[in-house]
């Protein structure tokens, strides 16, 4: 199994380290034709903006959003969430629109720029899942095929699967919890079937 993580801006390296932990192949994709072969896409954390202006200028965001419609597995992480969405708060922001989700971008405002909070995500066991957001986007809304795995406590939506396309506001590769990136690789090699969680 081969994993790309998307490098053309942000915490790519941390994914990369967290697949290696995990024995899967793991490189960074900046140009198109590093996407061949691929069993699966992250797109990191990073700022939104920058990421979707360079995947516009290396050509890369035809090419993703394509695999995305061909049902090749992607993670988002919080920028990497605003990208798979289909809506974004902020116009400047050309997403995938792969995901039918509506996202807003820096949802938390400067009191709590950074946070903490121990999530429960039922498809990943019982023991809550440490969630890290940095000016974090929020899921504002999802239709009726998406799933949502993670609320905060107040019901804010903060990850959510919709068949192989997987995101989260937070992120998991700054934790040494590995469990979110094996759900993710779960869904690669089809061991995590849509609706059998
Ligand atoms: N605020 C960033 C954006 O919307 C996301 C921050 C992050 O990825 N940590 O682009």
């Amino acid at each position: 199994m081969k994993i790309g993580v998307l490098a053309s801006q942000g915490a790519f390296a941390e994914h990369i380290a967290i697949l290696h932990q995990l024995k899967v192949e793991a490189l960074p994709i900046r140009l198109p034709r590093e996407l061949n072969g691929l069993d699966g896409i992250i797109i990191p954390g990073g700022e939104s903006s920058s990421i979707s202006k360079l995947m516009l200028d290396y050509h890369l965001m035809n090419e993703v959003r394509n695999l995305a419609e061909d049902g090749l597995p992607i993670l988002g992480t919080c920028a990497g969430m605003v990208l798979l969405a289909s809506k974004v708060s902020d116009l400047d922001i050309e997403p995938l629109g792969a995901m039918d989700i509506t996202v807003r971008r820096n949802a938390f405002g400067r009191q709590i720029d950074s946070f903490e909070a121990e999530l429960s995500m039922p498809v990943l066991g019982e023991k809550p899942f440490p969630g890290i957001f940095i000016r974090a986007p929020l899921i504002e809304q999802a239709n009726s095929e998406v799933e949502i795995l993670a609320r905060l406590n107040g019901g804010t939506a903060v990850a959510a699967r919709q068949g192989k396309l997987l995101a989260s506001a937070f992120h998991p590769e700054l934790t040494d919890d590995l469990r979110f990136h094996q759900y993710f690789i779960d869904i690669v090699t089809g061991n995590r079937k849509v609706g059998l969680e």
